[in-house]
């Protein structure tokens, strides 16, 4: 099977952060890519001198054109939700006749924008998140709930959730928070948090080698320029991009997957080549 892959993204920066070797490879092996992202990321940490509000938000449109664009991405759909901010009830009265913010919109209203994305592009693969949003964010819970639900509307054949291996993150989290005392950015880690955040290794149905695309997904990364500087905060792209080469392709080597039951039963945890189209 061919045919096109859409990826759903909630931020701008999240398409190259979870996703964008795989974008990269497919990209490269000549399939069409589209990514849609479903919020302008008007509440992502920036410092002050970058920007605020609609200022950031345009600028976040611009660096995601420059990343998608350097991924390989044919066609990407911004849906135009306010970001929602982690607390998922950011102000988004700035933004024409905007109500609610990504995370508080309907269900329904935004999967029927997405099932009529997915026919127009007679989708094969469509790429949402797994059920913990990933590390919770409420933007990430919602493209969670409306990519399944537009997947089983549209009847894509296959239907994937972007996801990290729970367990080394869990790790990493609690070393990091016995050492916050040294490094007060730590501050806000709660390991309690990311015991529930992405997903258990044991239900990972798909780990793709993205180790040749490591370079572009770095690129992609940088151009995301206004996520690298914020006022406070840790910032995970400026830390990633201050990574010497080899331990950045270690850590952003493999990109993984849950493929849910309506698709190819699980073909293998831990390396298992990308089979995107399930069994022929
Ligand atoms: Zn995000």
């Amino acid at each position: 099977m061919s045919g096109t892959v859409v990826f759903v993204h909630a931020h701008p920066d999240d398409e190259a952060l979870l996703t964008g070797g795989t974008i990269a490879l497919l990209a490269a092996s000549g399939r069409r890519v589209v990514l849609v992202t479903a919020t302008d990321g008007a509440e992502g940490l920036a410092s002050e001198d970058v920007a605020s509000g609609s200022t950031l938000a345009r600028i976040r449109s611009e660096e995601l054109a420059e990343a998608a664009a350097s991924l390989g991405v044919a066609r990407s759909v911004q849906l135009g939700y306010p970001d929602s901010g982690l607390d998922g009830d950011a102000d988004c009265s700035a933004i024409d006749g905007a109500e609610f913010p990504f995370a508080r919109t309907p269900v329904s209203e935004v999967a029927d924008r997405l099932v009529a994305i997915l026919r127009e592009e007679r989708a094969s693969v469509v790429v949402g998140y797994d059920r913990n949003g990933g590390y919770r964010h409420p933007d990430h819970l919602q493209v969670h709930r409306v990519t399944k639900r537009a997947a089983r509307i549209a009847g894509t054949p296959v239907y994937l959730e972007a996801t990290l291996p729970r367990e080394p993150l869990v790790w990493a989290v609690s070393i990091a928070y016995r050492v916050r005392w040294l490094v007060p950015q730590l501050g806000g880690l709660d390991p309690e948090v990311w015991r529930n955040s992405f997903t258990p290794r044991s239900e990972i149905t798909d780990a793709v080698d993205v180790r040749p695309f490591v370079a572009v997904k770095r690129a992609a990364l940088r151009a995301h320029s206004s996520q690298v500087t914020a006022d406070e905060g840790l910032r995970t792209i400026d830390v990633l991009l201050r990574l010497p080469d080899f331990v950045f392709a270690r850590l952003m080597g493999t990109e993984w997957y849950v493929r849910a039951a309506q698709g190819a039963p699980a073909v293998g945890v831990g390396g298992s080549p990308l089979n995107i189209d399930g069994p022929s």
